[in-house]
């Protein structure tokens, strides 16, 4: 994209606006960065270390309207004021992932779905990184693409991808696309309609060819019926947890076997890393990947042994009197709660709350009548949680911080039972966000 002295106007000052902002100048736009709120110091340091113009907690109106092109921060919601304007004004919105595609001739990994991207897209990391190739990782995850882009001169990228980086990229390509699962998750923003939010996750198939590669969840029948309507150009890899696959990847009595190039991949499911059905697809996703980059199987299998699990997601704790505490305070819907009660295997006094995002508990009936001898509800409003689970659950308690509900939840379990913290729920009414909720939780386990 040709630069000319042109006005980019980049709409948040996070990781990745800032991260922009350096590649953007470096190619010789003009640029100017305005957030609405306080910019944190250290991205305002970067900004006045490299001289690039910014506004912290305000929009000059005129200035943004006047640019040439615009990169939004996937945080800004189209219904924002400034963005209603940019879209009556017609100026070209994009989001920092599509900027740093149009400077890179590196190969990318894309992954989205509603859950399992950042375990998946961290272990894919881990097997490249492990077998010694020249590999960055970058999108939700570590640091932004555009800076590593400027900065850095990797080969390949492995890249986490949200729908809404997804809604604000058009000429972006994947060289390999996963999709792990789609469930109904921040449907705020897709005007409560799933079909809105499921084309929003298949734009990672947009500008895929016949020599890409596409990686989705066999066993999802969302992403089956979707891509009957809208078949995609690339060479399908589909994993399942039900049906043999020739060509990608799948489980069959506790063995998982990846038919990739020609060659098989098999190991045992209880050598993998993660446990879980939901880690045994992450395993097949991320695994597939690796072999389609042709990494040698035994490096994959050992990659697919001894990776170890990203904070706050199915996380062991402690025991303490014999007594298991689990942090999955990731679990911020019901499918994501659902794989971690299936995982399950001795009886459980479940942590869960905080702000539904229009959840239906009957979806969890089954597993919580399997698996949950008590309910500690961890939120503001638990009245929902509460009605749906009354008189299918020994006792349900309320508890208004982390502490409390550690220290109910301790009371409540026996020796050989666990605590799981997945609360279904997103954590902003008592918490910063889930990592917070996840970090209060385990400070709250280690005092016991
Ligand atoms: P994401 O980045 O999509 O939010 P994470 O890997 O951070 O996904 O995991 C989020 C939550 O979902 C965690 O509670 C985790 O245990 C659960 N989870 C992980 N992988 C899957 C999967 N494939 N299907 C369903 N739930 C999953």
């Amino acid at each position: 994209m040709d630069a000319q002295n042109r006005l980019l106007v980049i709409l948040g000052a996070g990781e990745s606006g800032v991260g922009a902002a350096i590649l953007a100048q470096a190619k010789g736009w003009r640029v100017f960065v305005s957030d609405g709120a306080n910019i944190k110091p250290s991205f305002q340091q970067e900004l006045i270390e490299q001289r690039i113009a910014f506004e912290s907690g305000s929009h000059d109106l005129s200035r943004i309207l006047s640019a040439d092109l615009i990169i939004k921060s996937p945080g800004i919601p189209e219904t924002a004021a400034i963005m209603q304007a940019i879209r009556q004004k017609g100026i070209q919105v994009i989001s920092e992932i599509e900027f740093g595609g149009y400077y890179s001739n590196a190969k990318h990994i894309c992954i989205t779905g509603s859950n399992g991207k950042t375990t998946t897209t961290m272990w894919c990391y881990h097997m490249l990184k492990k077998a010694g190739l020249n590999v960055g990782l970058a999108g939700n995850v570590g640091q932004s693409f555009a800076k590593q882009i400027a900065t850095e001169a990797f080969d390949i990228y492995v890249l986490e991808l949200s729908s809404f980086q997804l809604d604000d990229m058009y000429a972006f390509r994947a060289d390999i696309a996963i999709l792990t699962n789609i469930t109904p998750d921040h449907l705020d923003r897709y005007d409560y309609q799933m079909d809105n939010y499921v084309r929003s996750k298949f734009r990672i198939l947009q500008n895929q060819t016949a020599a890409d590669h596409f990686i989705y969840n066999a066993d999802d029948t969302t992403i089956n019926s979707y891509l009957k309507g809208m078949p995609s150009n690339a060479q399908l890899a589909p994993f399942s947890l039900t049906t043999v696959q020739e060509n990608g990847g799948y489980a069959d009595q506790q063995q998982l076997y990846i038919n990739i190039n020609k060659q098989q991949l098999t190991m045992s499911i209880h050598d993998l890393a993660l446990k879980g059905k939901h880690n045994t697809q992450n395993a097949l996703a991320a695994g597939i990947a690796a072999r389609l980059v042709e990494i040698r199987t035994d490096s994959v299998r050992e990659s697919l042994q001894d990776f170890t699990n990203v904070e706050h997601r199915m996380e062991f704790v402690a025991k303490v009197n014999g007594i298991e505490f689990i942090n999955d305070s990731k679990a911020t819907n019901i499918n994501a709660a659902w794989f971690a009660l299936e995982s399950m295997d001795k009886p459980t006094v479940w942590i869960v709350g905080g702000v539904d995002k229009g959840n239906d508990y009957s979806e969890l009936d089954e597993l919580v009548s399997q698996k949950v001898k008590s309910i500690v509800c961890l939120g503001v409003d638990n009245q929902k949680i509460i009605e749906a689970f009354t008189g299918k659950v020994e006792v349900i308690v309320e508890a208004k911080t982390a502490h409390e509900a550690v220290a109910f939840a301790y009371q409540l379990a026996n020796k050989e039972e666990t605590v799981l913290l997945s609360p279904a729920c997103a954590s902003f009414d008592l918490f910063a966000n889930y990592e917070d909720r996840g970090q209060q939780f385990k400070q709250a386990v280690r005092m016991l």
